[in-house]
């Protein structure tokens, strides 16, 4: 038996919602990972066996190694797309935005988004969830989105509904959201969910290998490279950081996606508990913070880097140059000594 954590009232609210609209439009956030594509197609596909036009509007590309997840051709880029994308989701009765929690993480779409006069609801887990949706389901203590379709599915009474393709995209997200489940997941429930997942049809060990042994050989080298020549360790700070050019990247013709994981790498040295990989990009240097155990690394990404996400992975950016990225990277460790030298 899996425990009812979402609050019956707002279970009630969204099955009358999705079983009164008829063009529902599913949406996530930028640079969308397992848990944003797998949330929505998961979404997308339930949405169809009950008989629902829905569509999944994303705002840019998503990773090559989520394109097996069945559905993932139909997905409207929306930067690519905007007309019709600004069209469908002005003809929505029904908005359903996962695994995001305000309008500035889906950038270009955000005036889109809020202009659409559809009821919108709101299904993620990160902490702080803006008021952009009538209807607001958060739950940060869930490692998943993906567990949260689960669980809001099977909560409207609709477990029969969930089909194979369904039942593929939930785990992806259940399974790149906790690290193949090395962290974020001692939950015992996350299991009784595999189960019923794989008594779904889910071929848990392939789908592994789809997302994660699917490398070209130049992102192995740039790991390498990156390990080997871009990698700073601060033992007294017990702090790893990697930095990469535009121009580092496409010397290992680096594509979206290629540099995803690579901050969690440092993590596994010894004696380090806080990893970030700032990598610079057209306009900014994206940055991405992970750590382990207690220490938070959102307060920090919000604080330094316009961002936010979770107390072990959090996200941002910056507009100064990486060199001076690095030095306010620096400046900031040793605000935060004690806390990592304890953590
Ligand atoms: P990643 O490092 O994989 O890009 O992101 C890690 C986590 O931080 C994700 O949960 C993501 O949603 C969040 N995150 C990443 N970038 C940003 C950002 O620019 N703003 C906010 N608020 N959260 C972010
Ligand atoms: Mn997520």
């Amino acid at each position: 038996m899996i425990s009812k954590i979402i609050p019956e009232e707002k279970i009630l609210q969204a099955k009358n919602w999705l079983e009164a609209s008829e063009n529902i439009v599913i949406i996530s956030h930028t640079s969308p990972d397992g848990d944003a594509v797998g949330a929505t197609l998961a979404m997308y596909h339930f949405l169809y066996s009950i008989d629902k036009k829905a569509t999944v509007i994303l705002p840019d590309a998503f990773p090559d190694f989520l394109r097996w997840i069945p559905g993932s051709n139909d997905i409207i880029i929306y930067a690519d797309n905007k007309e019709n994308a600004n069209k469908t989701l002005e003809e929505a009765d029904l908005i359903s935005a996962v695994d995001f929690n305000t309008l500035s993480r889906i950038s270009i779409m955000s005036d889109a988004v809020d202009k659409a006069p559809a009821k919108k609801i709101l299904l993620d887990h990160h902490p702080h969830p803006g008021h952009f949706c009538q209807l607001t389901i958060s739950h940060p203590e869930i490692s998943s989105t993906c567990e949260m379709v689960f669980r809001l599915i099977c909560r409207m009474g609709y477990f029969a509904e969930i089909n194979l393709p369904c039942a593929e995209a939930i785990y992806t997200g259940m399974m790149t959201d906790t690290g193949s489940f090395t962290y974020n997941s001692n939950s015992p429930e996350i299991y009784s969910i595999i189960s019923e997942l794989i008594k779904k049809g889910i071929d848990k060990d392939q789908i592994y290998k789809n997302v994660y042994n699917n490398y070209s050989a130049e992102r192995f080298k740039m790991m390498g490279f990156a390990l080997n020549e871009k990698m700073k360790i601060y033992p007294e700070y017990k702090t790893a950081l990697i930095s990469l050019t535009k121009e580092e990247q496409s010397r290992y013709a680096c594509k979206k996606g290629d540099t995803e994981g690579l901050v969690n790498i440092p993590l596994a040295i010894k004696g380090i508990i806080f990893s970030a990989i700032f990598r610079e990009e057209k306009d900014n240097i994206r940055i991405s913070l992970r750590s382990q155990g207690d220490f938070t690394v959102n307060k920090i990404a919000e604080e330094y880097f316009n961002g936010g996400g979770h107390v072990n992975a959090a996200g941002g950016e910056s507009t100064l140059s990486m060199e001076e990225t690095i030095k306010l990277f620096e400046s900031i460790l040793p605000t935060y000594k004690e806390e990592l030298i304890t953590s």
